[in-house]
């Protein structure tokens, strides 16, 4: 026996010894061996039986079926072991009379859903499915059983009572007959990507609400202004559908000066700078014109090149509205207080006209009416009637309401039409003008007619402290000077000055130091705000023994 146990393989001869002990003790002997040999060892199997006192029995030489047993099983620990480490559960499930029982799960159940692989839920998947799910978890099986195969999302309870988005797979395998035998499938837990997919779609769900529900004009477009998108507000305004609206140029409703200031600030846009804004004029079916603050931001590739650009825009054209009526109500006030003054520019001509037509008709009358005195009468007559429709009709240029859009004009040209309008007037008044007629006279960007009321609204001022002072070189001077980008217009008198305390206050809307009737305090507020519209400033300051406003306005150009 010794020398039989010296020849097993270390590792087999106490489990044989073992075994031979429990043999003679009258168990059956039932046990593997190995015999070491030069490669591999040989597998023996040896069994017998205690028989009387002698133990019967046979041995086997099993090399070649443990060799294959030992493949076998190596093979099902991979196998096994591939199951127990996927993060997907394999699931198997029998089919009985068309349901499906539970018959297997993978090891990563536990840590999915928590569920034992014994448990309630586990033999019937389909309680813990989300009730909203039901329906598609019927027709999974209903699939699988038609179909051969299925694929569906649903949501699983957990031990917890938690849910999570589980992606079926299964697969239905066959008798050879063709009856369903059982399910093969497996599951894997996408909750997050469904859930971040979900946030996401919310977010864009609150996103399009908000962007369809927004009283704004919200919009996409193209860096050659064809719209991609435009939600109510906006088609409404155009009068379309928000569909008709993708394709459509924005740039149809601008004008050709507005469309070039429109592109050029787009093209200013950078990576850096991606947002601008500005007020736009369009030209709206059915409507005159509509005014609207407009925010665009720029949208780029990696390579900084613009790609589009999101706008948000908003209906401006009451409060244009507004403004204008309150500059049309200022320039009335100012062409009233001017009637008093044209009244004595029109009495002037007037009597002239009736001097030489009385003279005329006497001399007519008496016989004495030679040609050349005719000629001479009625040719002053002619020169008179010129100067009152001059008048005449600057004054209904100034009533006009101001042109929509602003043009370019020399500054220095609503100074002349100021002066020529109130000259004579001051003139009348002991107020001498001094003007200094500028050799460049740079333009600037507004409405000249404007630029005009402001400078009367000065000189009526001017005049109106000169007038209270009573002195005898009661004088308005006007010049012009330039800065780099600027020209500077000044109106300059010797009225007295205005207290340095209110020199903030008398640009506020109805701030008057004169008497109630006369003043109404708006001429200095609405100067000042046609000159900020023109991008300009107006400042007043006291020189010499008068007060000495001063006009910044961004030029253009040297004409
Ligand atoms: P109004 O002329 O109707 O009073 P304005 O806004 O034009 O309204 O002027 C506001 C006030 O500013 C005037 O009441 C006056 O006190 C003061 N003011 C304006 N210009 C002058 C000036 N050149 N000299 C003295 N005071 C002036």
């Amino acid at each position: 026996l010794e020398q039989w146990l010296a020849r097993l393989h270390p590792a087999d001869r106490e489990p044989v010894q073992l075994a031979l002990e429990q043999a003679w003790a009258g168990r059956e002997l039932s046990v593997s061996l190995r015999l070491p040999g030069t490669d591999a060892p040989r597998w023996l199997h040896w069994a017998g039986q205690l028989q009387g006192r002698q133990l019967r029995g046979f041995i086997l030489d099993v090399s070649a079926l443990k060799a294959q047993e030992l493949q076998t099983s190596a093979a099902r620990a991979r196998l096994e072991n591939l199951i127990a480490s996927s993060p997907a559960v394999i699931y198997v499930q029998r089919c009985s009379d068309g349901a499906l029982h539970s018959e297997f799960f993978s090891a990563s159940l536990q840590p999915m859903l928590g569920w034992a692989a014994d448990s309630e839920q586990a033999r019937q998947p389909g309680l813990a499915v989300h009730p909203d799910d039901h329906a598609l978890w019927l027709q999974r099986t209903s699939d699988l059983l038609r179909e051969g195969q299925a694929r569906c999302r649903v949501r699983l309870r957990d031990s917890r009572g938690g849910y999570h988005w589980i992606l079926d797979e299964a697969r239905l395998l066959r008798d050879d007959l063709g009856q369903p035998l059982e399910v093969v499938g497996l599951w894997l837990d996408v909750s997050e990507a469904t859930e971040a997919a979900e946030r996401v779609r919310q977010s864009e769900e609150r996103y399009r609400v908000l962007v369809e529900d927004s009283p704004a004009m919200i919009c996409r477009y193209r860096p050659d202004l064809i719209l991609m998108f435009g939600n109510r507000p906006l088609a409404d305004y155009l009068q379309c559908t928000p569909e008709q609206l993708v394709g459509m140029d924005l740039g149809q409703w601008l004008s050709p000066a507005q469309r070039a200031a429109f592109v050029e600030r787009l093209r200013q846009l950078t990576p850096e700078q991606p947002l601008s804004s500005s007020e736009i004029c369009l030209q709206l079916p059915g409507r005159e014109h509509a005014w609207w603050i407009w925010a665009d931001r720029g949208l780029f590739d990696e390579h900084g090149q613009l790609l589009e650009i999101q706008a948000v825009g908003r209906d401006n054209t009451e409060v244009r509205r507004s403004q204008q009526q309150l500059l049309q109500g200022a320039k009335m006030a100012t062409l009233g207080e001017l009637a008093t003054g044209l009244l004595h520019e029109i009495n002037q001509p007037l009597n002239v006209i009736r001097m030489a037509t009385v003279n005329t008709i006497k001399r007519v009358e008496n016989g004495l009416a030679e040609t050349d005195y005719l000629l001479e009468k009625l040719r002053r007559i002619e020169a008179q009637t010129d100067r009152v429709a001059r008048l005449v009709d600057h004054m209904r240029v100034f009533g006009r309401r101001s042109a929509v859009e602003r043009e370019w004009f020399p500054a220095w040209a609503a100074v002349t039409a100021a002066v020529a309008l109130l000259d004579e007037g001051l003139r009348g008044k002991g107020v001498s003008v001094q003007v200094s007629v500028p050799d460049e006279q740079p333009q600037v960007l507004g409405h000249q007619d404007q630029l005009e009321q402001v400078l009367i609204n000065l000189l009526v001022n001017a005049r109106d402290a000169l007038l209270g002072l009573g002195r005898r070189d009661a004088a308005i001077s006007l010049h012009q000077s330039l800065e780099p980008g600027s020209v500077v217009l000044w109106v300059q008198d010797n009225g007295g000055g205005i207290d340095p305390q209110l020199h903030e206050r008398i640009f506020e809307p109805f701030f008057t130091t004169k008497p109630a009737g006369v003043g109404t305090g708006l001429g200095l507020s609405v100067s000042h705000g046609i000159v900020s519209a023109m991008g300009g400033s107006l400042q007043v300051s006291n020189q010499g023994d008068g007060a000495c406003f001063c006009m910044r306005l961004p030029c253009h150009s040297i004409s």
